[in-house]
C-alpha cells in the first residue's frame, strides 16, 4: 500500500476542511494558546480597547503593563467574558470563544484571580478553596484538589485558619490556589501584588514561578512594578490607551524612554 503512504497527510490537518481562524491561530499546529484578533471594546463612546492582537504561547508566563486606565484590566475580562467583545474575536486552543459564557471559557481552560479580592472571612482556608471545587468534584477527586490547592496556595498549615485572620499577602496567595484547582492551561492574575510588602511580593513570584514550571500552566500577570515583572517573566506587552504599545523583553521594555514618557503622563 506505498501509493496510499505518499498521500499520507502528517501535518494532522486534513486539507480538505477548511481551518478556521481559530484553528490557524490557536490550533494544534501552533504553540499559541491564546490570540486575540482586532480585539475591541466600546463603553459607550470611549474605546478601552482598541484593535488589540495580542497572543500567548502554551506555558508562557506574560506580563501585562501600562499606565492606569490603559486598558489592561477590560482586556483581560474580554478573555474570560466578563464582558463581551464590540469587534473582534477570541481564540483558544483552537476554538472561537468570542461569544462562550464565561462559565464555557473556564470549561476550556482559563481561570482568572481578579483585581478585587473575594475569599469569604469568615470560612476557613480549606471552606475557601472547597468553594470552587465542589461545584464540579466530590469524594476523593474533592479532597485531592483541595489538597492540592492548599499546596499550590502555599497555606497548608493556615488550612483551618479563618481567612480574615491570614494577611492581605496570604489573602493572594489563597486565590490563586483557587484559581489553580481548577486546574487551567492559562491563569489570568490582575494586579495580584498590589500593596503587597517585599516578602509578600517575593512569596507571590515564588507560587506564580511554580505553577508555571511544574504545571505548565501559561500566565498574563498584570503589574506595574518592574522589578516584580523582571522576577517573573521574560516577555512584557505594554498596553497604553487601550492598544498594544510594546512587546518584548523586560529589559528593552523598562530602558525604553517610550514607555517611560507614557507612565509619566507626558503625552496628555
Ligand atoms: P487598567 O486596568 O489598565 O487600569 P481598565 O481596563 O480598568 O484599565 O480601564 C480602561 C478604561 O476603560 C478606563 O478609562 C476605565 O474608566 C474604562 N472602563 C473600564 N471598565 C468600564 C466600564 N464597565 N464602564 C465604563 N468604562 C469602563
Ligand atoms: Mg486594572
Amino acid at each position: 500500500m506505498s501509493s496510499d503512504e505518499t498521500s499520507t497527510n502528517t501535518t494532522g490537518i486534513d486539507p480538505t476542511v477548511r481551518q478556521t481562524g481559530a484553528q490557524l491561530a490557536t490550533g494544534e499546529n501552533t504553540n499559541t494558546l491564546l490570540q486575540t484578533d482586532g480585539l475591541v471594546k466600546r463603553f459607550g463612546g470611549f474605546t478601552a480597547c482598541d484593535d488589540v492582537d495580542f497572543g500567548v504561547d502554551e506555558g508562557e508566563l506574560r506580563c501585562l503593563i501600562g499606565p492606569n486606565g490603559a486598558g489592561k484590566s477590560t482586556l483581560l475580562k474580554l478573555v474570560t467574558g466578563t464582558y463581551a467583545a464590540s469587534e473582534g474575536s477570541i481564540y483558544y486552543d483552537g476554538h472561537d470563544i468570542t461569544d462562550f459564557e464565561p462559565h464555557e471559557r473556564v470549561q476550556q481552560g482559563i481561570s482568572m484571580k481578579f483585581q478585587v479580592p473575594s475569599v469569604y472571612g469568615d470560612l476557613s482556608v480549606r471552606e475557601n478553596v472547597r468553594l470552587p471545587i465542589q461545584r464540579f468534584a466530590d469524594g476523593a477527586e474533592r479532597r485531592r484538589r483541595v489538597d492540592d490547592a492548599l499546596t499550590a496556595s502555599g497555606l497548608s498549615d493556615h488550612a483551618d485558619a479563618p481567612a480574615n485572620t491570614l494577611s492581605h499577602g496570604q489573602q493572594q496567595q489563597l486565590e490563586i490556589g483557587m484559581a489553580a484547582s481548577l486546574e487551567p492551561d492559562l491563569l489570568l492574575l490582575d494586579e495580584p501584588v498590589a500593596g503587597l510588602d517585599v516578602e509578600e511580593r517575593a512569596e507571590i513570584a515564588d507560587r506564580i514561578t511554580r505553577l508555571n514550571e511544574e504545571r505548565g500552566i501559561a500566565f498574563v500577570v498584570i503589574e506595574h512594578d518592574t522589578e516584580f515583572v523582571a522576577d517573573i517573566a521574560d516577555h512584557v506587552t505594554v498596553l497604553h490607551q487601550g492598544e498594544i504599545f510594546r512587546e518584548g523583553p523586560i529589559e528593552e521594555i523598562s530602558a525604553d524612554p517610550e514607555v517611560k514618557r507614557i507612565y509619566l503622563g507626558g503625552d496628555h
